[in-house]
């Protein structure tokens, strides 16, 4: 059986490693803004986090972010990436549920 070979990405927050798509990445642009980009096309440095908002909280609680994008991230940063990040999970799960499962 032909295996694909499934990209594996980081979660800076939990430091699990996950399939590229199960993660919502975040990036600097090089414009210095930091944005979610949810489908992995801008440029920039780029970090991954699970698409779970306990991750987000606890890569602002660890900065985690400033430590992956190398660039200090304001609280206010944060704060605004999470309502973001908030508001892109709904979009994020539900497009993973039009993609066919193949677990069991
Ligand atoms: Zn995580």
């Amino acid at each position: 059986m032909k295996q694909r070979k499934i990209p594996l990405r980081k979660c800076v927050a939990c430091q699990e490693m996950m399939p590229k798509r199960d993660l919502i990445r975040v990036v600097k642009t090089p414009e210095d803004d930091i944005l979610i980009d949810l489908k992995g096309k801008k440029s920039g440095r780029g970090a991954y986090l699970c698409g779970k908002v306990s991750c987000f909280k606890l890569a602002k609680k660890s900065k985690a972010l400033d430590r992956a994008l190398k660039h200090a991230v304001a609280a206010d940063i944060y704060d605004q990436l999470e309502q973001d990040f908030i508001r892109v999970e709904d979009e994020f799960l539900s497009s993973k549920e039009d993609e066919p499962q193949d677990e069991s």
